[in-house]
């Protein structure tokens, strides 16, 4: 990801009483189901009968960084593919190269796509950077700098976490398409985001208007995870992590589904402005976020912290617990049908939500989410919670 970003922690009773005031604002506008599937599932039912294991994810994670750098257009970046290709075909997805060329780099999307038995209701789109950074250009030791990283943490843990989900989502029942789409040339040189906006740049307009949602995850291993709140970023589906976290045991303060209390790893009340690959599908008007961890290692000025973009992004830094929470996580969104129909209306009955729709949800109605989360954070200071929020190119 491209950009950092200053961080400032809001009290999290500020960020409860603001979503509960667009809540408001938003059922007083008859958009809000509070009937609609996601909330008329028990998910604490389902808690214990998750599938996702950290362990193999980890695994993944070992196996990513063994194979070397994951350079967009390299030999590695193509046993990558290879592989990944074979495993997910074999599990019944049908999986698809994009190719595109971007400034000096021959970059290569690869979409493994889950079709349900019958007629598919829309498509989750879940995502990860499968390319590792070409410089540790953060490196404190400056002969370490034109190196690639081992890109443990940023690239191999968000993959991992698809391809073990890839296991599971075929046996969820699901009634809508899933695309995993391991996006290339994430992050190279000053370059980033360039396979998902190469994506974004070539989607039709039917298939953005069917695309419920687009998921990021992008440096989720890290052992020490702190999830923070990513602008932009659909409001709906943050809220939904919180709540899928807090049955998790994933929230600091809060009660979990078998009665223990929550840990301090979702952590919403800190906002962190990060320029991802989900701000093309955000910019589209598809609901989206970026499910990330912008603290790795020691806090650093100015960088996502001091394991980042450099050759300290191994895999000791990544764990199987880790992993994990942020697979649960998603499983479990993915089993309670949080990430989609997010603009869905009980009055209309549509089968499938407008993005209009879900501009609304969010309370503010505009095509740039970057603008709604924006113009979210000055609803807070307007209230009387002074946020910083500043956008700056990192070094
Ligand atoms: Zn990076």
């Amino acid at each position: 990801m491209e950009q950092g970003i200053a961080t400032q922690k809001a009290p999290r009773s500020a960020l409860y009483a603001c979503i509960t005031m667009m809540l408001v604002a938003t059922m007083a506008q008859g958009s809000l189901t509070t009937d609609a599937p996601y909330h008329q599932v028990d998910r604490c039912a389902l808690v214990d009968d998750l599938q996702f294991d950290g362990q193999a994810a980890n695994a993944s994670v070992q196996w990513q960084v063994d194979l070397g750098p994951r350079l967009p257009g390299s030999n590695v970046s193509e046993s990558f593919r290879q592989t990944i290709t074979d495993q997910l075909t074999t599990l019944g997805y049908e999986v698809t190269q994009q190719e595109h060329q971007r400034y000096d780099m021959n970059l290569t999307n690869v979409f493994a796509t889950w079709t349900p038995n019958g007629t598919s209701t829309g498509t989750l789109v879940l995502s990860a950077h499968y390319d590792s950074r070409n410089i540790a250009d953060q490196d404190d030791n400056e002969n370490n700098r034109t190196l690639p990283v081992p890109g443990a943490n940023d690239a191999a843990s968000g993959v991992a976490v698809l391809l073990e989900l890839a296991n599971h989502i075929p046996t969820m029942g699901l009634d809508h398409e899933v695309v995993l789409f391991f996006n290339d040339a994430e992050d190279q040189d000053q370059q980033y985001t360039l396979g998902a906006e190469a994506w974004a740049e070539n989607l039709t307009q039917s298939e953005i208007a069917s695309t419920h949602a687009f998921v990021l995850l992008d440096m989720v291993g890290d052992a020490d995870l702190q999830l923070h709140n990513v602008l932009p970023g659909n409001e709906t589906l943050k809220s939904r992590v919180v709540e899928l976290g807090t049955d998790l045991g994933l929230v600091n303060g809060t009660v979990d589904c078998r009665g223990g209390a929550g840990l301090d790893v979702v952590q919403y009340d800190t906002l962190v402005g990060v320029l991802d690959d989900h701000v093309h599908a955000d910019a589209l008007g598809i609901p989206s976020i970026d499910i990330m961890d912008t603290s790795y290692g020691e806090p650093k000025p100015y960088t996502f912290g001091s394991y980042w973009h450099t050759m300290e992004d191994t895999p000791d830094k990544v764990s199987a617990e880790s992993l994990g929470a942020v697979g649960r996580l998603v499983e479990l969104g993915l089993r309670t049908q949080a990430f989609v129909n997010l603009g869905e209306e009980i009055e209309s009955g549509d089968d499938h939500p407008s993005h209009a729709d879900a501009d609304v949800e969010d309370g503010v109605s505009t095509g740039s989410k970057t603008l709604a989360s924006l113009a979210a954070v000055g609803l807070f200071s307007i209230i009387g919670f002074i946020l910083l929020v500043e956008w700056k190119r990192k070094p």
